[in-house]
């Protein structure tokens, strides 16, 4: 007999992952490489080092390797924040009346407030192992900019954060943080770098975007003595550090000797539903399995569903390489009215792959649904979630209300990816009624199409 599972569980330290799981090794052929935006030819290891650390660009590159170490250092840290629970949703069951079982992978409980301190954990240790002095990134919203804060300040490294002007001014609490945590905020654009000085002197009223920020950030790094540049999502090995969260669901429903029917992730970047499904989408690859795989995107930033799999930049900046992924075009602005984070307007070039050859399904959802997915979720399960988990919270939300419909009793597992503690402005939207649904016309997109490049 099936044992009754707990609400929360929790890996026992011997249980805890020690390597992390690279889905690359089973995709025959992996994807294609990146370009060198000035040859357009594939980017060889040594040019992509100018840029990132040693170790993740091997990381990066790897394609055979199943299972990669994860060093001590990284482990140790990890034990501050991991291992996550797995929540079996009990609550939300009951409120959905669904004969459904619903799971949820809880991220959010560090205090930069999401997944991202996974892959920051990571990049921070190889930095210092390479014996950098410093670390450049950009952060919009600010999740990603806190967590690296935190690891920066944890193994001593130097960091400057440029932070998208409006963001920095609309958020001065995460800033602060931020700040707390000992990195340096520059608000982007700045008179810093030639990139920032340019974009000032054209635009003075700018309040700056993340394409410019990335700018700054990788012309800094290439500047500045025993210094490089972090990205926190998209890039192979970032999905590569997220395979973490993957790994300790597999280890604690293995723990049940279950496995779930469907496994739904929010999509901006793609590493943390990249991460959440490796070691599923693994076994899938090799026949294994066949779990239902969905990732859920803003209906205002549709990369998956109505974007184009094309070489495209990965900043709207375009000086970084190409990668080939699904985009809406580098010069893709998403609509203003548009509040739930996940603007990014392309996807990771592992998870693209994978759609475009049919192993995982995509949806968009409509924001003032993911508000009302959220608040549902906030009063059974008592998290406040961030707006972008709460896409992945929708799309679960009306799997288990079919299951009630059709009478099925799926296992349906969703990534919680953080809370939503900084997002109450989001928030207050939607609570005064002002919360618009804003989707992109045809039209709208050819914009940002057109911005693509011809290789
Ligand atoms: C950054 C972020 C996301 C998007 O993650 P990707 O891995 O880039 O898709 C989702 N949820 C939260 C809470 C985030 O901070």
């Amino acid at each position: 007999m099936m044992p009754e599972i707990p609400y929360k569980t929790y890996l026992a330290e011997s249980e805890m992952p020690k390597a992390w799981y690279n889905v690359k090794a089973h995709m025959k052929g992996a994807h294609d490489p990146f370009l060198n935006p000035a040859t357009r030819k594939p980017c060889a290891a040594d040019e992509l080092k100018r840029v990132f650390c040693d170790e993740c660009v091997e990381q990066e590159l790897n394609d055979a390797d199943e299972s990669i170490p994860i060093p001590d250092g990284i482990l140790d840290f990890y034990k501050m924040f991991r291992p996550s629970p797995l929540v079996r949703a009990y609550f939300l069951e009951r409120a959905l009346d669904t004969p459904a079982e619903i799971y949820y992978k809880f991220e959010g409980n560090n205090t930069s407030g999401s997944h991202k301190l996974n892959s920051a954990a990571a990049q921070a240790y190889y930095a210092k192992a390479q014996g950098l002095k410093r670390i450049t990134t950009e952060t919009g919203a600010g999740q990603w900019g806190t967590a690296l804060a935190m690891a920066a300040a944890f193994f001593g490294l130097e960091l400057d954060v440029f932070m998208v002007k409006v963001s920095a001014e609309q958020k001065p609490h995460r800033r602060e943080v931020i700040r707390t945590y000992g990195a340096n905020v520059i608000s982007s654009p700045s008179d810093t770098t030639a990139a920032g000085r340019k974009i000032l002197a054209e635009f003075p009223e700018t309040g700056g975007s993340l394409g410019c920020a990335i700018s700054e950030a990788v012309e800094k790094a290439a500047n500045t003595k025993s210094c490089r540049y972090v990205l926190g999502s998209v890039l192979d090995h970032v999905l590569l550090h997220q395979s973490v969260i993957g790994a300790e669901c597999k280890a604690a429903f293995d723990k049940y000797g279950v496995a779930p029917d469907v496994i739904i992730g929010c999509c901006g970047g793609g590493s943390n539903f990249g991460g959440l499904i490796a070691p599923y989408m693994g076994d899938r690859l090799q026949g294994k399995n066949n779990i239902e795989f969905i990732g859920v995107e803003p209906a205002s930033c549709p990369s998956l569903t109505r974007g184009k799999f094309a070489y495209d930049f990965c900043d709207s900046a375009r000086i970084t390489p190409l990668a080939k992924m699904y985009t809406l075009g580098c010069g893709f602005m998403p609509p203003s009215a548009h509040a739930g984070g996940l603007r990014y307007h392309g996807m990771s070039p592992i998870v693209s792959r994978l759609y475009n050859d049919g192993y995982i399904k995509a949806i968009a959802v409509e924001q003032k649904a993911v508000f009302d997915a959220a608040v549902t979720f906030a009063k059974c399960e008592g998290i406040l979630p961030a707006p972008e988990s709460s896409h992945a919270i929708r799309a679960a939300v009306d799997k288990a209300l079919e299951c009630k419909r059709t009478g099925e009793k799926k296992r349906i597992l969703f990534g919680l990816t953080g809370t939503g503690y900084f997002d109450l402005a989001a928030y207050k939207k939607y609570n005064d009624g002002e919360m618009s649904d804003n989707v992109p016309t045809d039209a709208d997109l050819q914009k940002g199409f057109d911005t693509i490049p011809i290789i």
